[in-house]
């Protein structure tokens, strides 16, 4: 398969570099060719979407929904097709892959209801003779620039609010993601997505994703990635006015209290930490223990690392398959590397596997300090740290002791504690007796402190972002 770009419902196949993919659960197996396109692909999609969006934006709100759905059905009918050919790209387990094409169909949906679900707000005027009120405008074209992890749903989770508000779209997926993008653009046009209003460019974010923030004519961006790179599209579109969002990375904490039911609270941290290859924003990177249980949770953790398997990323039961691409492999052999030199691994799976892939084992660290590199920065990657706290006040601060602010857990079976966690923890989505990872399709997501811009994605939050506000006052 090779990629393509769909720019004003044409094709083309952009020649200014190519990068060959392999499969990162089996080396050997080529499964593409990602055609990078450059700025000029962007600046012609600006000019295709522009005119594109102002017919989208005049049809009804049961029109564009009519399209979301066929997109939805496009996708159901194609799940395991399309969750296969994520798992080659990036090596997510294709039990989770069919989750978030699933995912992918249910936001469509959601949104498509929003649609026949429009809004606005009678505001009575000090003058008689006035009807004044609010409503909601599309903002014009968007730049949606997202990241591997979640080649479908975050798309789709940005998309599907856009196009609904009567936004057109351009599309800048990763580069190691680039054949899922273009697959699902084939099968959204052959849904029916109206000509020009959806865009994919695909390209290097350095030359492509650049373009899209420093030249394009575009009205809001919407970035999903690493914090060095979100910190760069929240500066240049502030510099440009152009309304933004981002949402960046974590360090995500479960703490687990002394009253916690440990037999339920392992497997569910366990999985917090390692599906994903703990490739996910919030991934558990982080377990804070109160004291009383340590040893015993320690113990745990090691017998439930021992019993992962790790496989081949199509293999239907695949819990731990390999990380995504040689530059996460590297990263994450890195910081391993620091911990058996600065800390302690208490628990580690000997990889017994023969197939060429990227493969880490999960990885528990104790002994690491709080301000030590393997606690601080995320690692992106199937390790987790384990710290000490004596008592609930210490835990609390412990959790709190990070610039990123996306999600937290606590894990307890004690409702003050519960209370209280949500009350003082500082991250955008705090679960209870929950992973870190798994908010739901219809709720606010998005982070604090440093993992955002502080907007929100998915439910209302995102039909906010996608919208401006105009206030209308008529006098006669
Ligand atoms: P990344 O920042 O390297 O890339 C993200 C996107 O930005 C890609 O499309 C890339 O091509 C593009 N890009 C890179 N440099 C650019 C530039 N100079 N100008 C414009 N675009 C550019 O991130 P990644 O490695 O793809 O993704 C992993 C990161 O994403 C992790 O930090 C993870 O926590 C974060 N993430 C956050 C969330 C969330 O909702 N908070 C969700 C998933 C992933």
């Amino acid at each position: 398969m090779e990629t393509r770009n769909w720019i004003g419902g044409s094709w083309s196949t952009p020649a200014d570099s190519q990068v060959e993919v392999y499969n990162p659960s089996d080396l050997q197996e080529k499964i593409g060719t990602v055609n990078q396109g450059g700025r000029e692909d962007v600046l012609k999609a600006v000019e295709e979407a522009k005119s594109a969006q102002k017919k989208w934006a005049q049809k009804t709100g049961a029109q564009r929904a009519e399209v979301l759905y066929n997109m939805a059905t496009a996708l159901e009918e194609n799940l395991v097709q399309l969750a296969e050919l994520g798992s080659r790209e990036m090596g997510k387990p294709i039990g989770e892959m069919k989750g978030e094409v699933t995912r992918g169909i249910h936001l469509l949906r959601y949104y498509a209801g929003e649609g026949v679900r429009p809004e606005g707000t009678v505001i009575p005027s000090s003058d008689v003779d006035v009807l004044q009120y609010s409503k909601k405008v599309p903002l014009g074209l968007v730049g949606l620039i997202t990241p591997w992890n979640f080649p479908v749903a975050i798309p789709v989770w940005k998309m599907a609010p856009a196009l609904i508000c009567g936004n057109a779209v351009i599309w800048k997926p990763a580069e190691n993601a680039a054949l899922t993008a273009t697959r699902m653009i084939e099968l959204f046009e052959a849904a029916g997505v109206d000509s020009g209003v959806l865009n994919l460019v695909v390209g290097k974010g350095s030359i492509v994703g650049k373009a899209m923030l420093e030249e394009a004519d575009i009205d809001g961006l919407s970035f999903t990635g690493s914090e060095a790179t979100g910190l760069y599209v929240a500066e240049t579109c502030a510099k440009r006015n152009i309304k933004f969002q981002t949402e960046m990375g974590g360090k995500n904490v479960a703490v687990i209290m002394k009253d916690a039911n440990l037999d339920k609270t392992i497997p569910i941290v366990l999985s917090g930490a390692f599906k994903s290859a703990g490739q996910k924003c919030t991934a558990t990177s982080r377990i804070i223990v109160e004291s009383e249980i340590y040893e015993d949770v320690i113990d745990r953790l090691k017998k439930g690392v021992e019993e992962i398997q790790l496989s081949h990323a199509l293999d239907n039961e695949a819990y731990l398959g390999p990380v995504a691409s040689k530059e996460q492999y590297e990263k994450v052999n890195s910081y391993i590397d620091l911990a058996r030199k600065e800390a302690t691994i208490v628990a580690e799976k000997e990889i017994d596997f023969d197939q060429e892939g990227y493969y880490i084992s999960p990885i528990v660290i104790t002994d690491a300090p709080s301000d030590h590199a393997l606690v601080k920065e995320e690692i992106f990657g199937p390790v987790a740290t384990v710290s000490k706290a004596e008592n609930f006040e210490e835990a609390i601060n412990l959790a709190n002791d990070t610039i990123y602010g996306l999600s937290a857990a606590i894990f307890t079976e004690n409702l003050g504690h519960a209370h209280k966690f949500l009350d003082r923890i500082e991250a955008g989505m705090a679960r209870v007796n929950q992973e870190t990872a798994g908010v739901e399709y219809q709720s606010p997501f998005g982070g604090m402190k440093q993992s955002s811009s502080h907007s929100r994605e998915q439910g209302q939050a995102a039909l906010d972002f996608y919208t401006n506000t105009q206030t209308c006052a008529i006098k006669f």
